[in-house]
């Protein structure tokens, strides 16, 4: 096996260039080449490639998006067109597929299994952080870096006005993101998937209203997840202005957390990961995640990371609820 190629694929994470180098510099110092295409599985699929040396590397890893693009792809599917991306890969002589993402990206590498008999490596690159068998994902220290210092301006605002804010963050359907912003950014409530019971819309108002009346000088600050409250932010800051007759400004955060420079963290992990996963190949494995528990690289089956749910560590919730916890007793009336 002399070839292998790299794609990024679905939610683009700070940190997947720095996994790219590493790839790059392994593979090159075992006299392996490797091929890039862009845009995902559409790339192979339409055969955009491109290829990769150590010297391309320079000045990569510090930028975050990817230098491959990504892309979402619904049609690879379709068994025919894994079919495609079989053959393509077959074209070119590659042996092994790296496959940069996360969970989505993770089922069409099994799904590609299927119809492709080369070996296939996943490396767990999303903000979310919500693929099993990993402690965490590239990206995902970045997010809650980029989470963090949103929230810190958004404080010193709403400190300013002694203003109530719903400040919305990425996850999809996961609260890892939700969970480590709300205690790096200090919330006084937070509001993620993986809470039960749910905070009830009654009691977030009943502690709204008994900060203000206690600490009226006070911001107070609500971090939610994406995808939780039925009508968005916006409508649980409405619903909640209703409620408490205080204003609820709502502040989604959005794409920024995407973006941006891979911190310290995830830069490390990135090549760590890289370098892995090229030394997997070199040992055999075939349809397996590289991750990282407890500081060790661990291969895990591809499938078992996405067929599980991930739990958040619940000394961390346990922590956030304790912490914003108010003691009202000596200001009640
Ligand atoms: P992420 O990898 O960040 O979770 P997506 O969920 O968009 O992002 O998945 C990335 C891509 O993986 C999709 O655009 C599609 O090309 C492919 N994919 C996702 N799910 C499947 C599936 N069940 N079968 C085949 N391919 C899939």
């Amino acid at each position: 096996m002399e070839k292998i190629a790299v794609i990024t694929s679905g939610g683009d994470a700070p940190g997947m260039n720095a996994c790219i180098r590493a790839i790059v510099m392994t593979a090159d110092q075992n006299d392996l080449e490797v091929i890039g295409f862009g845009h995902g599985y559409r790339g192979i699929v339409e055969d955009l490639n491109q290829p990769l040396r150590p010297n391309d590397m320079r000045l990569v890893s510090q930028r975050g998006g990817t230098i491959l693009l990504s892309s979402r792809f619904p049609e690879f599917k379709q068994d025919k067109i894994a079919k495609q991306a079989a053959t393509v890969l077959d074209q070119h002589g590659v042996g092994a597929l790296i496959v940069i993402g996360g969970d989505g990206s993770f089922r069409g590498a099994s799904h590609l299994a299927r119809f492709w008999q080369g070996q296939i490596i996943g490396i767990p690159g999303t903000i979310d952080n919500d693929l099993a068998g990993t402690d965490t994902t590239i990206g995902f220290a970045t997010a809650v870096d980029t989470a963090m210092e949103a929230i810190d301006r958004i404080r010193e605002t709403a400190e300013a006005m002694a203003r109530v804010f719903l400040i919305e963050v990425m996850g999809r359907h996961a609260g890892f993101i939700g969970l480590h912003a709300a205690i790096a950014g200090s919330a006084e409530a937070m509001l993620v998937p993986e809470l039960e019971p749910q905070p009830k819309l009654a009691d977030l108002a009943d502690n709204i209203r008994r900060a203000r009346k206690a600490y009226p000088d006070s911001s107070y600050i609500i971090v939610v997840s994406e995808n939780l409250w039925p009508g968005g932010i916006d409508e649980l800051s409405r619903a909640l202005g209703q409620a408490t007759g205080v204003t609820c400004h709502a502040a989604p955060l959005g794409h920024i957390q995407r973006g941006g420079r891979p911190n310290a963290q995830d830069r490390i992990l990135s090549m760590q990961l890289g370098q892995s996963a090229v030394h997997a190949i070199l040992d055999g494995s075939r349809t397996v995640m590289i991750g990282i528990e407890q500081g060790h690289v661990v291969q895990v089956p591809l499938h078992l990371t996405f067929q599980r749910d991930k739990p958040l560590d619940q000394r961390l919730v346990d922590l956030q609820l304790g912490l914003q916890q108010i003691n009202f007793a000596s200001n009640d009336a």
